[in-house]
């Protein structure tokens, strides 16, 4: 699959182990921009000329696609944001205005990405709810069962950590929810582009994803909401689009989902993320998934031979993810050295300074596989990082 993405043509040594932080973009994807902009360019929703109508099509198409792609039952529930952290914030402020009072709470694990986090710390805040937090076992599981209590409003996890690649039991965090009538938000950003996601059967109120961590364009993302919900929240822009009739002392707002889509969408980058979930779909995810698997045990296999080496959490079920530092030697000198080798990974926090600091450490390196990656991937990087280990520890 690796050539399906030009950049590999012009970096052909290039071993990007950061998907987890941004995904490369297959031919097709770029072929839809270039395609859009190029012959099929107009503005959506506003005009009646024929350019102006096609581009809506196009635009209505791809939220089409988004809706398959997460089994939601209508289109009115499929809203296009800027990304996971736009999508999490707009729930937060407005979901939380129309469900949260003063003393009832909301649920976050403190494993979460900062972006499924520092929202809900700010809407606890200004509605005067309590902030708890499921625990994080050491193995990077949550310690979930039983936190969910008649007080709890909203639950806001990951479905797939960003740290430990821990993939969470939505499903039965769903139905418990649901029983003690809660609304799950699901953070999706991590697993969209790998596991099957069904918000149905998920029991999800709210699913965020970003298109960029699935193949797709930066600036775009899909948040879903229950059509119930969204049809009781407020807008948190105003704007074009969003309005039914503006009068000088008041305005009406259209239904969802344009009531929270105001000005001028991201055109372009929608019809390139339904093109990315597209190639999702053809390249099959269930494929896609045993890859990357069978890619994550062996990297784990070859970097726990490595001495000193470890990989942060455990758990049982785990996405193409692994975290990990090794003994005495700093993850930014480790990561700085392994880009002279062509070897992109992320280092640093992670985004996820509380689950670090549970840990004792402040910061660790991380690897993420996808669909381009190959064997050879993992070995360089077992090979560079017992190079580093040789030379960064004689200084
Ligand atoms: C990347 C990520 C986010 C934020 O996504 P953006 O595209 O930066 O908005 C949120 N949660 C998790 C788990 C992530 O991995």
């Amino acid at each position: 699959m690796r050539e399906e993405f030009p950049i590999f043509q012009h970096h052909p040594q290039l071993v990007y182990l950061d998907s987890a932080a941004t995904a490369q973009k297959p031919e097709r994807v770029l072929a839809t921009l270039d395609r859009f902009y190029r012959f099929d360019y107009g503005t959506v929703h506003r005009a009646i000329y024929r350019q102006s109508q096609r581009a809506t099509e196009l635009y209505s198409a791809a939220r089409e696609k988004a809706r398959s792609f997460l089994n939601a039952s209508s289109l009115e529930e499929i809203l296009f944001t800027r990304g996971t952290t736009d999508g999490l914030n707009l729930i937060a402020q407005s979901a939380t205005a129309a469900f949260v009072r003063p003393g009832d709470e909301i649920l976050v694990s403190e494993m979460e990405h900062h972006s499924n986090f520092v929202p809900w710390q700010m809407a606890a805040e200004r509605s005067g709810a309590k902030l708890c937090t499921i625990p994080m076992r050491t193995d990077g599981t949550l310690d979930w069962e039983g936190k969910i209590t008649s007080k709890t409003k909203i639950i806001a996890v990951a479905h797939m950590s960003n740290v430990t690649g821990t993939i969470h039991p939505i499903a039965q965090i769903g139905r418990e929810a649901k029983r003690m009538g809660a609304f799950l938000v699901v953070d999706g950003a991590q697993a969209a582009a790998h596991l099957p996601v069904d918000v149905q059967a998920l029991g999800a109120d709210f699913y965020a994803f970003s298109g960029h961590k699935c193949y797709g364009p930066t600036g775009i993302g899909v948040l879903f909401g229950r059509k119930e919900l969204l049809s009781s929240m407020s807008p948190i822009q105003g704007g074009g689009d969003m309005i039914h009739e503006v009068h000088l002392c008041h305005t009406t707002y259209a239904e969802p989902p344009l009531r929270f889509e105001a000005g001028t969408p991201a055109i372009a980058p929608a019809l390139g993320l339904a093109a990315a979930l597209e190639w999702i779909e053809e390249k099959s995810k269930d494929r896609l998934l045993v890859h990357t698997e069978a890619l994550t045990s062996f990297a784990a296999d070859e970097l726990l031979r490595i001495p000193g080496l470890k990989i942060w959490g455990n758990p049982p079920k785990r996405g193409p993810i692994l975290t990990f530092t090794l003994e005495g030697l700093h993850s930014l000198d480790i990561a700085s050295w392994l880009d002279t080798q062509e070897i992109a990974l992320r280092s640093g926090h992670l985004c996820a300074q509380p689950t670090l600091r549970k840990w004792g450490i402040t910061s660790a390196l991380r690897a993420s596989f996808a669909a381009y990656n190959r064997e050879e991937d993992v070995v360089q990087l077992v090979k560079a990082l017992r190079q580093v280990q040789g030379i960064l520890s004689h200084l």
